[in-house]
């Protein structure tokens, strides 16, 4: 099943029903249907709280954000993460990482057989206009404005086809004068990088030799998500510096590199108009992916202080209660017994002395 593009100013994100993961990549099931689903806040509160919790548990907080390439060795770590983070995916989706980086992507120009016209042709009898084919270069460039990704594609004029043709004899087309390019934003700030390596990762089923034919995909659009995966190792990182994050708001030592991990999970949020049930106007944030989506809801929970250590087992939740102190009624029952039993223990010492 197809779904429409995705305008994220929906509050939309589209899930696969089944995921796999292969050589490293977690992507759709080559099968898969695919839907639209609602980001609701209690629903973003269950992502961010099972990956910063149950995903990205097992590895020494702390580690990730500092050295980056220690997940070369996070199956030492522990094993089940790759598991843990498919599973995560199964649930949610895939994270939007292509989305929440890139700014633009120029792809190099294509060339293509195109008709540009006709010419007279038939026999003196019988005149007639045949039609008259080139080689066009063009050239697509994918740009997200707000919360929709658009493309446009820029035609090499027709004197340049018929210089391609071998008709006359024009200048050629000049692909130095828009540079392919991708323009992102992640760990160095706004990076400029070739096209195809740097979305060759995203595309597990694009062998590196069809890089150039590919016809990549406007990003969020129908088309884009039956080939779309992501990297298990950077969903793992996310997960982790989730986590190291969620823990530095709770203990109060959020530092200037924490805001900057902060901003750049949150991404290139903007806010568009949109009409409301009452045909009034009203806005919109449309953070470009889910990941941006679940630091946004982080960001939120933190100021009201929803976010917590349970006092039972030490597991990050979430709770609206300022009074609340255990993430489960079990947590809760353990620690009664703990202080009955503690009572008790001293009223018997009391009662002997
Ligand atoms: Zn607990």
């Amino acid at each position: 099943m197809m779904v429409r593009d995705l305008d994220t100013a929906s509050g939309d994100w589209v899930r696969a029903d089944d995921y796999v993961l292969e050589g490293g990549v977690i992507r759709p099931l080559r099968v898969a249907a695919f839907r639209r689903y609602h980001l609701d806040r209690v629903l973003l509160r269950s992502a961010y709280v099972a990956l910063a919790d149950q995903v990205a548990g097992g590895v020494t907080p702390g580690t990730w954000g500092v050295h980056p390439s220690l997940i070369m060795w996070r199956d030492k770590l522990d094993p089940n993460l790759d598991l843990r983070a498919l599973n995560w995916c199964k649930e949610y989706g895939l994270l939007g990482l292509l989305s929440h980086q890139a700014l633009s992507i120029t792809l190099p120009p294509q060339y293509s057989n195109e008709e540009i016209g006709a010419m007279p042709g038939g026999t003196d009898d019988e005149p007639e206009w045949e039609p008259e084919y080139a080689t066009v270069p063009s050239q697509r460039t994918h740009a997200r404005l707000n919360g929709r990704w658009t493309t446009v594609v820029a035609m090499g004029p027709v004197e340049e086809s018929l210089s391609a043709a071998g008709i006359v004899s024009v200048r050629p087309f000049r692909a130095e004068e828009e540079p392919a390019a991708i323009i992102s934003r992640w760990d160095d700030g706004i990076t400029r990088s070739v096209p195809h390596r740097w979305l060759g990762r995203f595309f597990p089923d694009v062998l590196p030799e069809n890089y150039a034919t590919f016809q990549w995909p406007r990003p969020l659009s129908s088309e884009f998500w039956p080939d779309y995966g992501e990297p298990v190792a950077e969903v793992l990182r996310v997960a982790a510096e989730l986590r190291d994050i969620v823990r530095r708001i709770i203990d109060h030592s959020v530092t200037g590199p924490t805001l900057d991990q902060l901003n750049r999970l949150l991404g290139a949020v903007t806010i568009t108009p949109v009409k409301l049930k009452t045909e009034r106007i009203g806005r919109r944030l449309t953070p470009p992916s889910l990941l941006a989506w679940m630091t946004l809801a982080i960001l939120r929970d933190a100021e009201r202080s929803a976010l917590r250590l349970c006092d039972g087992c030490g597991r990050f939740y979430t709770s609206d209660d300022p009074k609340s102190k255990y993430h489960s009624s079990k947590c809760q029952d353990a620690a009664a017994k703990r202080r009955k039993r503690g009572a008790r223990r001293s009223a018997r010492v009391r009662s002997r002395d």
